[in-house]
């Protein structure tokens, strides 16, 4: 698990770097992998042109993913639901500790032994802030990330292997956290009241700054990215990229393999740096209808302009967020800070505090979160379909992606906890759409094989 800094930007990031089907708490590290395989069987009997009804056609596609198969990726997906609360007491409970135990505030008095300088005390108390809370919260994330993903079947990798992911996702974080909240904390002392103003449009024009970089200098330390190999799939993605206006030259391959057998893509970077990337998974686990589904719906995100668009709505979730910590912030220690030792908002020592109420905050606004991805993500479906007219190639795809997530729920579970739509939705508006093209000559009826 990550504590609240670490999963706000995560869950920003991710969005930034939108995967077409990871869950949002598997994100930020590696994606681990299905071992298990679903078999996509053919459909028996799709309709007829005149008679096609696309509700029919969903329920067939979602029919063919049953038993334990269904069962299992059920599960594994509920279990996730409860993980982002577990996660959340989790993260209250280690900030409980440390200002109990005033275990911050000599983190805090170690810094101001160490230097005058109030600017360089705030990275002195974050390294040591992150070193202690990634110790407390490690047995939790060995669970999540690689026990239970185990448990699943959903991972291809050692412990070693892991722990070597982890620590190298320890070092960026470390890096990404102490130069924000040292800059964060500047503006705290320079403007205590309205901090959160100038809190927000630090932490937007530092994750742009963030997602900028992420593909040239964070996403190669955990795979390899390369120019997607010459070959028809290569040929006609690139048509197909051309003639949406994309830089041709923008699609990548990356070695997921080396952590999962999931198949996705991503769009990630943010204006010159934005490229299109899909996993060697992707190539060898689905047919070129499928991959040219999944790239259209990657195209979409690219033409629509989703990372501004994502950026801009998380921005001003970012302000509410902020403006929420600083009236906690002062409600709360003025009740507890002398039992805490911890003073005014500029004080360090009060990290553990505003980390308990961002985690409070961002925990209540899980549907808020997941509406603004879901949104996004059906725009990207619809463009997807549109331009690489893939009905049930997109439908196929998305049984796959069913290995791990929940296919068919309620529609309260989709609007909570869902960052993109449910299968079932997916799949229908892939049906809907196809009952409007059922004269065009590309498209056929059915019955349709996954090949
Ligand atoms: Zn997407």
């Amino acid at each position: 698990m990550r504590l609240a800094f670490n999963a706000a930007f995560a869950v920003v990031l991710s969005l930034l770097s939108c995967v077409v089907a990871a869950p949002a708490w598997a994100q930020g590290g590696p994606s681990p992998a299905p071992t298990a395989t679903i078999s996509v069987q053919p459909l028996a009997a799709v309709t007829a042109p005149a008679s096609f009804d696309p509700l029919k056609a969903t329920n067939a596609y979602l029919a063919t993913v049953k038993g334990e198969a269904r069962a299992r990726s059920d599960a594994y997906f509920e279990g996730g639901y409860w993980l982002q609360l577990v996660d959340a007491l989790y993260a209250i409970a280690v900030s409980a500790l440390l200002l109990w135990f005033r275990i911050s505030a000599r983190m805090r008095n170690f810094a101001v032994a160490r230097t005058r300088s109030r600017f360089l005390q705030v990275p002195i108390y974050v390294v040591q802030f992150l070193i202690v809370t990634t110790i407390l919260t490690f047995p939790l994330t060995v669970y999540e990330e690689f026990i239970r993903e185990h448990a699943y079947g959903l991972s291809n990798q050692n412990f070693m292997q892991w722990l070597g992911d982890f620590g190298t996702g320890f070092a960026v974080n470390l890096v990404i956290l102490v130069i924000s909240l040292t800059v964060i904390y500047t503006a705290v002392r320079a403007n205590p009241r309205f901090w959160w103003v100038w809190g927000g449009i630090i932490t937007v024009v530092f994750l742009m700054f963030l997602s900028m970089i992420e593909p040239v200098f964070v996403a190669p330390l955990f795979n390899h990215y390369y120019p997607l190999k010459d070959g028809p799939v290569k040929a006609e993605i690139l048509s197909l990229a051309r003639s949406n206006g994309i830089p041709a030259t923008d699609v990548y391959e990356f070695d997921a393999s080396r952590q999962s057998k999931r198949i996705s893509a991503n769009v990630s970077g943010f204006l010159s740096t934005t490229r299109i990337s899909m996993t060697d998974n992707l190539i060898n686990r689905c047919s070129p209808r499928e991959i040219e589904a999944v790239l259209g719906h990657e195209m979409g995100h690219y033409v629509l302009d989703h990372n501004a668009i994502g950026l801009t709505w998380f921005g001003l979730l970012f302000f509410v967020a902020f403006a929420f910590v600083n009236w906690g912030y002062r409600w709360l220690v003025g009740i507890f800070g002398g039992n805490w030792d911890v003073r005014a908002i500029d004080d360090p020592a009060g990290l553990p505090v505003a980390v308990a109420l961002i985690t409070v905050f961002f925990l209540i606004a899980t549907p808020i979160q997941n509406t603004i991805t879901r949104t996004i993500e059906t725009q990207a479906d619809i463009f997807g379909v549109n331009t690489a007219r893939q009905p049930d190639g997109f439908a196929t795809a998305t049984l796959k992606l069913s290995e791990y997530r929940k296919l068919d729920p309620t529609p309260l579970e989709e609007f909570v906890f869902y960052d993109h739509p449910s299968g079932r939705n997916r799949i229908y508006m892939m049906m809907r759409w196809k009952a409007e093209h059922l004269n065009d000559p590309d498209i056929k009826a059915g019955p349709v094989s996954p090949q």
